[in-house]
């Protein structure tokens, strides 16, 4: 097996904040991800899934822990090697409004990173940005309009098309499905797999709801609180939820009545996260966790096989039913 494409090794990224305390956003993640995977990670607003994805690439710094992409290790890096990286990993982000400048034609937008970083001769260069927008669906013959002349999901396969232009070997892709119409979520989430699948890129796909990762990720890994609480296979996840946060999240999957998890049990959770300011001391979980006993507020579980691919942090696992 090659060695994995990104590897972070007990990472955390804390925040002082101004009245006092820190902020424990991310707090001791182990993860590796493999070469032309799709990860999935998943969790409520406020977990660290954004921040994790931001420190990847050193948008913010890293308070402990190690990061390292293509055997790189990007925490102790100099300037040019986060240049080279930053360009190896692209970001795309919710909002493609926000992120493309209103200022710049398609045809700009994507030329811009082509002629910076030299990816081709200028002569190329309008030959290669057609290629970039039949690649993502786009008609060449609007290459000289501006984002707003461009629907909600159009305007997200441009910033598609602007990250594969650099020819990345990882791209991150936060909430990128989530500011848009229903009715085309579908249509850009399989874009984007079918694209990362076809150059065997690297995917870490960020989403609040399990629904959204299900059916292109290949393993997923459930973030509560700044932790990994499970991690395995897609199928086994959503199937066999381990974690009673994931066991949660999985039933509020909505399902149609022949699905076989209709007959499951809706496990709505108790109110909000608490603050990564202050977390809960033990299980993170506890003070929402249908399973807590005295123990979780003591201990912090660590990851632990549950079941030969699937790790999940939880002290009661084999005593939970199963759903
Ligand atoms: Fe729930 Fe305890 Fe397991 Fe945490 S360790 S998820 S509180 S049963």
């Amino acid at each position: 097996m090659s060695a994995p494409l990104l590897e972070l090794t007990d990472v955390h990224t804390h925040f002082p904040v101004r009245h006092g305390g820190t902020v424990k956003a991310v707090d001791g993640v182990t993860l590796s991800v493999a070469r032309g995977e799709i990860l999935g990670l998943v969790g409520e607003s406020g977990c660290g899934k954004s921040t994790l994805a931001r420190t990847i690439l050193q948008l913010v710094p890293t308070t402990a822990g190690t990061v390292i992409l293509e055997g790189k290790n990007l925490t102790r890096a100099d300037a040019a090697t986060l240049h080279a990286a930053r360009r190896d990993a692209q970001m795309i982000f919710q909002d493609p409004y926000a992120s493309l400048n209103p200022r710049l034609t398609v045809y700009a937008t994507l030329a811009e990173p082509l002629l910076v970083h030299r990816i081709c001769p200028p002569a190329d260069v309008p030959a290669r940005v057609a290629a970039l927008m039949e690649q993502v669906g786009l008609a060449p013959r609007f290459m000289r309009k501006y984002p707003h002349e461009f629907s909600g999901g159009q305007r997200q396969r441009i910033a598609i098309a602007r990250a594969l232009a650099l020819e990345p070997k990882l791209i991150i892709a936060d909430e990128p499905v989530s500011a848009l119409d229903v009715s085309i979520q579908a249509q850009i989430l399989n874009l984007l797999a079918d694209l990362c699948r076809a150059r065997n890129l690297t995917l870490l796909f960020i989403a609040h709801d399990l629904s959204v990762v299900k059916h292109l990720s290949d393993r997923i890994a459930v973030m509560y609180l700044g932790k990994i609480v499970e991690l395995g296979p897609a199928a086994e996840v959503i199937d066999h939820p381990a974690h009673p946060y994931t066991r949660s999240l999985v039933s509020a999957i909505p399902t149609v009545r022949t699905d076989a998890r209709a007959a499951r049990p809706r496990l709505p959770l108790a109110g909000d996260p608490p603050s990564p300011i202050d977390p809960p001391p033990g299980c993170r979980f506890h003070p929402r966790c249908p399973y807590a006993i005295d123990r979780c507020r003591e201990i912090v579980p660590p990851l632990v096989a549950a079941s030969p691919h699937r790790e999940a942090a939880c002290i009661r696992l084999s005593e939970i039913p199963p759903l």
